[in-house]
């Protein structure tokens, strides 16, 4: 399986490399993506997919962090863009939930993510909070400007997924799914979304599968089964046929070699 999205610079993680990877590849986890948020955390982000054959990385600016882009900010991050181990711009999109940055930085930052996504052919790695408005005008002009991508740690209902589907985005499922009560319109939205538009991701470390049971305090690959699982449970397919069909879908979307 491919976990597309691990924040392997976070605080809670860093240094864990070889005890994440090796409880990853026991539970059958054995690709990754990286998940770049800034242009220090996209840096590390390559650094630790060059060290690594089976890991690539994303590179961009998280909304949260779009008040430091500036005119030349796309400049800095042309060489990540550029790499052949960056399989994604992004982590980027629009957060009006908790607002660390203004509303205008964000759209900013994103329309530049955006642009540069679509010049060089690469899939956009999307994150939108309480933004849908916004987010979806600013992917319609995208997808008609020939962006494509994955909607990451999707939380929304029905609705939202179809809106973004229509637009030709994917889907990126995490343990939020497993959350009865937060999670219950994603788990409603899984009705409508196909299983070969969607991708699984942990986001370690945070949102831990409440299906998981007892385990370390954060999130890791390692627990992306059970993100399946609830998954493979809400679509009635075995979870087998849903984690081999998720793992071509992200082959296919971030052109991972076979
Ligand atoms: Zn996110």
């Amino acid at each position: 399986m491919i976990d597309i999205g691990v924040n392997f610079h976070s605080s809670q993680l860093k240094g864990l490399d070889a005890e994440l990877l090796s409880r990853a590849a026991a539970a059958g986890v054995t690709h990754f993506l990286a998940t770049g948020t800034s242009l220090h955390a996209s840096e590390l982000a390559l650094g630790f997919a060059r060290g690594h054959a089976r890991v690539w990385a994303t590179a961009g600016v998280h909304p949260h962090d779009a008040k430091h882009w500036t005119p030349e900010s796309a400049a800095r991050f042309a060489p990540l863009w550029a790499d052949e181990r960056v399989v994604a711009v992004g982590e980027c999109g629009l957060d009006y939930n908790r607002m660390f940055s203004p509303r205008e930085d964000q759209r900013r930052a994103f329309e530049a993510q955006i642009a540069a996504g679509a010049r060089l052919d690469k899939p956009l790695f999307l994150h939108s909070r309480d933004a849908f408005d916004d987010f979806h005008a600013m992917l319609r002009d995208a997808a008609a400007a020939g962006a494509h991508g994955v909607v990451h740690c999707f939380t929304g209902g029905a609705a939202e997924a179809e809106a973004y589907l229509a637009l030709g985005f994917d889907i990126g499922i995490t343990g939020w799914v497993t959350d009865a009560a937060r999670g219950a319109a994603l788990r409603d939205a899984m009705r409508v979304i196909p299983i070969e538009r969607l991708h699984l991701e942990t986001d370690a470390p945070y949102l831990r599968p409440k299906n998981a049971g007892k385990t370390r305090p954060y999130n890791e690959p390692a627990l992306l089964p059970f993100v399946a699982r609830a998954v493979a449970e809400l679509k009635g397919v075995d979870v087998a046929v849903l984690a081999a069909q998720a793992t071509a879908n992200s082959r296919r979307l971030f052109k991972l070699p076979g």
